[in-house]
């Protein structure tokens, strides 16, 4: 494998988001399919709405600023995961529903309904092409 060393880098992503609706980069945002039809938003694709049952979407820029709507904290995980942890759904200003963890907390029974969050990225490891896996959750505003 040594003839490999001076190759120029392949085009890897330094940064791969967890998953294909957070956007990275300087300004970290979700992105969500809305229905053209009745405005509602769906992370997944979607052949037709589940709420009308109309086929178009529009990719729409979700606001990074929410409130913890319904939470759990979470003791008992798989191995690896750290707990405890608060497993949340927020819902954003402009009125998201968005399933994600409370993160920063010093206490996590310091969760509350209602609290004042912003969208937050953090590294979640590292593979062997040295890309790190980025997620999102929400932090305290
Ligand atoms: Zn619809």
């Amino acid at each position: 494998m040594s003839d490999e060393e001076n190759e120029a880098p392949a085009e890897v992503p330094t940064h791969l988001p967890i998953v294909d609706y957070l956007v990275l980069g300087d300004d970290p945002h979700l992105v969500a399919n809305e229905c053209t039809g009745c405005e509602a938003r769906y992370f997944d694709r979607r052949n037709a709405c589940a709420r009308c049952g109309q086929g178009e979407f529009a990719s729409v820029r979700v606001d990074n600023a929410a409130t913890l709507r319904s939470f759990s904290v979470v003791h008992r995980a798989a191995p690896g995961i750290p707990v405890p942890y608060v497993s949340a759904i927020v819902r954003t200003d402009d009125g998201t529903s968005v399933r994600s963890n409370v993160v920063g907390l010093d206490d996590p029974m310091k969760a509350a309904l209602g609290m004042r969050l912003t969208l937050t990225t953090y590294g979640c490891g590292t593979d062997d092409n040295g890309t790190e896996c980025v997620a999102f959750g929400y932090a305290a505003a």
